[in-house]
C-alpha cells in the first residue's frame, strides 16, 4: 500500500499524540452524531480504502439495495477528546460516506453542504456562519434518567449563586476552547437552567461541524456533572424556547454582504434576505424538525412567528444585529439546535443564492400584514414539498426520505392520545 502524504501526516499525529482509538463519526439525517470506534492500528487502512458500516439503522440512511457503506475519515477534521483519558488518548474524525463502489452516498448531509458552497464558490462566494446555541441543565433522577426540573432558578444574565449549572458551563467552555473553539460569550439564558453559548463563525463546514462537536460537547460535560442537558427546542411550556439563531454573511470580492453603509442594507443583501424570505417555510421543516420545534414558535418569548425582517428589531424572523466590517451578518432567528446544521445551512445558501441570481425584491421592513412562519411540522413539511429549491440542494431521493421520516413522526404524534385531552375533556364529555 503507497502511502499518500496525508496518511504519512495523519499517522504522525496519531503517534505523536498517544492516540490509541479512533471515533470515526457522521452526521445522519436528524443531524446526530453517530461513530464507530476502530484502533489506531486500523487508521491505514482506513484512510486507504475506507470502514465499511451496515447503515440499516441509522435515520434516514437505509435504501433498499445498499444496506452496506464506507466511511472516509477527512484527516482535517481529527481531534483528540480532552475529557477522555489522556493515556492511551481518543480522537474523532469526522468522515465522508460513500457507497461500496466510491460514488458519494445520496443522504451524507455533510457533502451536500460542501457542494452547496462549491457553487457559491464557482460565482466567486463565500459562505460564513455563526450559531447562537441554547439549551437548558436539567437535574437528573436518582437512576441518572433526565428530568425537566432546571439546574437552578437563575434568569437572563444572572451571575449568582454559584451553582452546579454555572460552573458546568465553565467547564464546557473551557472543554471547547481545548477543542480550538474561540468563545465569544457565554452567558444565562432567560429561561431556569437554560444557556446559552456563542462561538467564532467561520465557513459554513467548519461551523456546522463545529456545531456537532459543541453538542456532543455539552452533553458530555452536563453528564459529568451529574446534568442532563437538553437541546430541545421548548422543554418547560411556560419558560422560553431554546433556538439556534444563524449569522451568515457572504464575501463577494473580498467584500461581506451586510456592511451597512449609513445603516442601509447593500443591495445584494437585500436580495440575499428575499431568497431566504421566500423559501422559508420549507426551509422551516429542515431548520425545525422536531414536532415539538413548533411549541417554540407559539410562545410568548423572543422565538419569532411571522416571516419578516428588520435591521434592529430584535423579534424579527430576520435581523441585521449591529456589527462593522467581517462581523456584519444576517441573523435567521427561527433554527433551533435539534436541527441537521449541514443541511440548514446549505438550505438557507442556495435560498440567498436564489435571491441573488433572481435579483428578488425585498418585502417592506415594517409589514403589518406578515405571514405567519408554519405552525406546526405537517404544515413546514408540505411547505417543503412544493419547493422545488430545496430538491434541488437534497437531491429528490433525500427529500422525499426526509418527507417520509418526518410524514411517519406526524402520524405518530396525531394518534397518540395526549394527557392534555384528557385534562381538557375527561371531565366535561
Ligand atoms: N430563546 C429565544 C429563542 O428561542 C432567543 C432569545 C435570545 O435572543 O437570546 O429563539
Ligand atoms: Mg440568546
Ligand atoms: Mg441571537
Amino acid at each position: 500500500m503507497s502511502l499518500t502524504r496525508k496518511t504519512i501526516e495523519a499517522m504522525e499525529f496519531i503517534e505523536e499524540n498517544d492516540v490509541k482509538f479512533i471515533r470515526l463519526q457522521f452526521c445522519d439525517l436528524d443531524g446526530q452524531n453517530r461513530n464507530i470506534a476502530i484502533l489506531a492500528n486500523q487508521m491505514e487502512r482506513a484512510l486507504a480504502c475506507g470502514i465499511p458500516f451496515d447503515s440499516s439503522s441509522v435515520a434516514g440512511f437505509s435504501e433498499s439495495k445498499n444496506a452496506d457503506l464506507v466511511l472516509f475519515p477527512d484527516m482535517s477534521t481529527i481531534q483528540i477528546l480532552p475529557w477522555r483519558p489522556q493515556q492511551g488518548k481518543v480522537a474523532r474524525i469526522l468522515c465522508d460516506i460513500r457507497y461500496p463502489d466510491g460514488s458519494i452516498f445520496r443522504g451524507d448531509s455533510r457533502n451536500i453542504l460542501r457542494e452547496t458552497m462549491k457553487q457559491a464558490e464557482a460565482l466567486g462566494y463565500l459562505f460564513n456562519t455563526g450559531t447562537e446555541c441554547e439549551f437548558y441543565l436539567f437535574k437528573q433522577d436518582e437512576d441518572g434518567e433526565p428530568t425537566t426540573t432546571p439546574s437552578d432558578q437563575a434568569g437572563y444574565f444572572d451571575l449568582a449563586p454559584f451553582d452546579r449549572g454555572e460552573n458546568t458551563r465553565r467547564e464546557i467552555c473551557l472543554t471547547l476552547e481545548d477543542m480550538g473553539f474561540e468563545i465569544e460569550s457565554s452567558r444565562h439564558e432567560a429561561g431556569k437552567g437554560q444557556h446559552g453559548i456563542d462561538f467564532k463563525y467561520d465557513n459554513a463546514l467548519l461551523s456546522a461541524d463545529n456545531m456537532m462537536t459543541f453538542k456532543t460537547v455539552v452533553k458530555t460535560v452536563a453528564q459529568r456533572n451529574g446534568l442532563h442537558a437538553s437541546f430541545l427546542p421548548k422543554p418547560l411550556m411556560d419558560e422560553p424556547g431554546s433556538g439556534m439563531h444563524v449569522n451568515a454573511s457572504l464575501i463577494i470580492d473580498g467584500k461581506n454582504i451586510f456592511e451597512t453603509i449609513d445603516g442601509e442594507l447593500s443591495e445584494q443583501a437585500r436580495y440575499f434576505i428575499a431568497g431566504v424570505l421566500a423559501h422559508i417555510k420549507g426551509i422551516t421543516a429542515i431548520a425545525n424538525p422536531l414536532i415539538n420545534s413548533y411549541k417554540r414558535f407559539m410562545g410568548s418569548h423572543e422565538a419569532p412567528k411571522t416571516i419578516g425582517w428588520g435591521i434592529s428589531n430584535h423579534a424579527s424572523l430576520i435581523r441585521i444585529p449591529v456589527a462593522v466590517g467581517q462581523y456584519s451578518r444576517m441573523e435567521l432567528r427561527s433554527p433551533d439546535p435539534t436541527c441537521n446544521p449541514y443541511l440548514t445551512f446549505a438550505v438557507i445558501l442556495a435560498a440567498g443564492l436564489e435571491g441573488l441570481a433572481k435579483k428578488m425584491p425585498l418585502m417592506e421592513e415594517v409589514n403589518l400584514e406578515a405571514e405567519s412562519l408554519p405552525v406546526t411540522l405537517a404544515e413546514a413539511i408540505c411547505a417543503m414539498e412544493a419547493d422545488a429549491l430545496i430538491a434541488s440542494v437534497l437531491g429528490n431521493d433525500l427529500k422525499q426520505k426526509y418527507i417520509e421520516l418526518k410524514k411517519q413522526e406526524w402520524m405518530d404524534y396525531i394518534k397518540t392520545v395526549h394527557p392534555w385531552e384528557i385534562d381538557r375533556y375527561l371531565s366535561i364529555y
